[in-house]
């Protein structure tokens, strides 16, 4: 998987449904995080800096066996991307890892404001794990079909 290509496609997304944007252009939305509910909902704020998504990272890199990187300084979310990916072993595993967490935030965060419903971020973290886990079967089984 190219990261860059699934970081803009990403961050495409996510900016593109930002309550803050739906505000602006005159649309009704609650302009704070759906996830921690005390900050402003911005796209770094969710997806790195955020006390639940925080939460979720730190666990998956418990998990995932590497050190997330101090984020005070950043500023940007290209940055910070570029800081969770030098903080793995660079492999197609890790850029997976950090994509799925990347994107079941961004499911969660449309589960509380669309569905009304959440969940507690241990249990987010099994749901990513068992998504990569069946990521990985389904295409060990499509190897074993190919024999
Ligand atoms: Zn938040």
């Amino acid at each position: 998987m190219n990261s860059d290509l699934a970081l803009r496609q990403f961050v495409s997304l996510w900016t593109k449904i930002r309550l803050d944007r739906i505000i602006t252009r005159g649309g009704q939305a609650d302009p704070i995080c759906s996830l921690c509910r005390t900050r402003q909902e911005k796209t770094l704020h969710m997806v790195a800096k955020c006390s639940y998504a925080t939460t979720v990272w730190t666990m998956i890199a418990s998990n995932g066996n590497f050190q997330l990187p101090p984020l005070q300084d950043v500023h940007r979310l290209y940055p910070w991307w570029e800081l969770m990916l030098g903080a793995g072993n660079a492999q197609a595993d890790h850029v997976q890892l950090l994509v799925y967490t990347a994107w079941n935030l961004w499911k969660e965060r449309c589960r509380r404001v669309f569905d009304n419903k959440g969940m507690s971020p241990a249990n987010l973290v099994a749901i990513i794990q068992q998504d990569i886990a069946l990521y990985k079967q389904a295409h060990t089984q499509e190897n074993i079909d190919r024999l």
